[in-house]
């Protein structure tokens, strides 16, 4: 996966990592809301290197019509990483990969969603990588939030996502590409930070259980960050609080 040779320390001794953040830094964020025409509801992300456009269409009348929930709306969800956005050509299309991020951000942002206001419809979120650099899904769920309150879908709260991994021994919040593919552990975590819920959460690798404890409150400091810079990327689109 073309990635330059492991270089000896990920983390110097005093707890800088190879881009110069902290343990607890995020790499620089930006979001802007409403950056399609065509779509109910869009948002555009830069995290570090990741580069994520989200896209939400509806609510709309779901078709066939037998897929209708007579209750509530149907989300639906489909991540794809764009085949420039990683060093080799990713092969077009889903994969195994693409289609478990997407059951599982969907998941993530279905517990903030009143769907019962919108009977007999569907709601589809595209999440689209134009540039990955890890941490891709959270980026996605973070930027689809977003795009969900532009196409003015009532929620509960926003959802904000982000990991924290386990890096030559150090925990640090939000690791690069680097950091992931030479670290021993991923925590990504999805959040509604007005309720302190968290919706997603997984671990891939080993920690410790207190490892593990600090990465996950690495994360939810992080998401609170993020859910800050979720809500001025709104107010810079509608004003006011
Ligand atoms: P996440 O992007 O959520 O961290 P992974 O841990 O699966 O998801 O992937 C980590 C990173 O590895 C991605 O963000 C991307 O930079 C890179 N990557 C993932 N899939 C591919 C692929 N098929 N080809 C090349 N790089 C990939």
């Amino acid at each position: 996966m073309g990635m330059a040779e492991e270089p000896e320390r990920l983390i110097a001794e005093d707890g800088t990592r190879l881009d110069g953040r902290k343990p607890d830094e995020l790499r620089p964020l930006r979001i802007q809301a409403g950056v399609l025409k065509r779509a109910d509801g869009s948002a555009y992300l830069e995290l570090g290197s990741n580069k994520i456009i989200a896209a939400v269409y509806g609510p709309r009348e779901l078709h066939p019509r037998h897929k209708q929930k007579p209750d509530r709306a149907v989300i639906r969800f489909r991540y794809n990483m764009a085949p420039f956005s990683v060093d080799e050509r990713k092969r077009p299309g889903p994969d195994r990969r693409s289609i478990e991020i997407s059951k599982l951000s969907k998941e993530a942002l279905e517990p903030a969603l009143f769907t019962e206001y919108y009977p007999r419809t569907a709601i589809d979120i595209f999440v689209e990588v134009l540039q990955a650099d890890a941490g891709t899904r959270c980026a996605g769920i973070t930027a689809a939030s977003v795009a969900l309150a532009d196409a003015g879908i009532e929620m509960k709260d926003l959802v904000a996502a982000v990991a924290a991994g386990k890096v030559d021994g150090h925990i640090v919040l939000d690791p690069m590409y680097y950091e992931d593919g030479y670290g021993e552990a991923d925590v990504p975590l999805a959040m509604m930070p007005k309720y302190d819920a968290i919706t997603l959460l997984q671990m891939d690798g080993n920690m410790t259980e207190d490892e593990f404890k600090e990465a996950v409150r690495l994360a939810k400091k992080g998401c609170k960050i993020i859910y800050r810079e979720q809500r001025r990327a709104l107010k810079r689109k509608y004003g006011g609080e």
